[in-house]
């Protein structure tokens, strides 16, 4: 009897040790942004400062997992926001894992159906789970708290007129890619899926200094342009880009944009996860 409450005791002080480890670990008052390491392909995990938890993409396959367990308390299996995009498979596959294991209350994304087994396999766990998708546009705002996202991509007379054409002419579903600017305080982040300079010059003269950008398309060489970068000024460029890629991501041309303006280039190949944190004065590399 003794045993049991001696063995009872030590396993309410371990879950309470756990408890406020965790606790002030990801409650620390500060946002943190996260490429997550999942190869060719792209997720951004954001914890906020009052601990809302944002997913942006979910990679090719399950690693996102492991980076939202690393990155959540052991108990929140809730994600306030997961924005999806655009449906190719690199950013899309590893959100059908996230829906069926995570709570999701509020999804967004842009309406662009796709043929691909697994997008009619995501649409049909979206029912399963009550999911609905809100489809928002340009100089639309999503709200964590503190910090927020505004979207500069893609523009609803644009898309009315032109995503019916998707896949079947020079436009892709890249072209209608979700593209946002996260802020908090002072510290703001592009966030540009796999959008082209065909795309981000339409409107780089209007997003304003950047802190870090997430360079679009895992580095292709249609990426970026000087105008791009020369509006937005980044501090860092995270390239979220699979060692060895078949694409031959990141193109040496986008390198060597990023070197010309003296940006600090970190990629998920060479570099594993990049976390980036912001008290909203400042923000630094994890
Ligand atoms: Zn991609």
């Amino acid at each position: 009897m003794k045993k049991y409450l001696i063995l009872g005791i030590l396993s309410l002080f371990i879950l309470s040790f756990l408890f406020i480890y965790q606790s002030s670990r990801f409650q620390d008052g500060r946002l943190h942004m996260v490429a997550c390491n999942v190869g060719q392909g792209d997720a951004i995990f954001i914890r906020t400062e009052g601990g809302l938890d944002v997913l942006i993409d979910g990679g090719p396959d399950d690693k996102v997992l492991n980076c939202l367990a690393n990155h959540m308390p052991f108990w929140d299996k809730t994600l306030e926001v997961v924005i999806l995009t655009h449906p190719d498979a690199d950013h899309l596959r590893g959100l059908v894992s996230v829906v069926e294991r995570y709570k999701i209350n509020y999804f967004v994304t842009v309406d662009i159906p796709k043929t691909t087994a697994v997008y009619k396999l995501f649409q049909s766990k979206l029912k399963e789970k009550n999911i609905s998708a809100k489809y928002l546009f340009a100089g639309d705002k999503i709200n964590f708290g503190k910090s927020s996202m505004t979207l500069f991509w893609p523009q609803k007379q644009f898309f009315l007129e032109n995503s019916k054409y998707a896949g079947k002419g020079s436009l892709g579903s890249n072209d209608f890619a979700i593209v946002g600017k996260l802020n908090y305080g002072k510290f703001s982040a592009l966030l540009t899926a796999d959008a082209g300079a065909n795309i981000l010059d339409k409107f780089a003269w209007n997003i304003g200094k950047t802190g870090a950008l997430k360079v679009p398309h895992h580095g292709s060489k249609t990426g970026m342009s000087d105008l791009f970068l020369t509006s937005i000024k980044p501090e860092i460029a995270i390239i979220s880009v699979g060692e060895r890629n078949n694409y031959g991501h990141p193109a040496a041309l986008s390198l060597e944009l990023l070197k010309k303006y003296n940006i600090n280039i970190l990629r998920t190949d060479l570099n594993g996860e990049v976390e980036v944190v912001s008290d909203g004065v400042k923000f630094w590399l994890h």
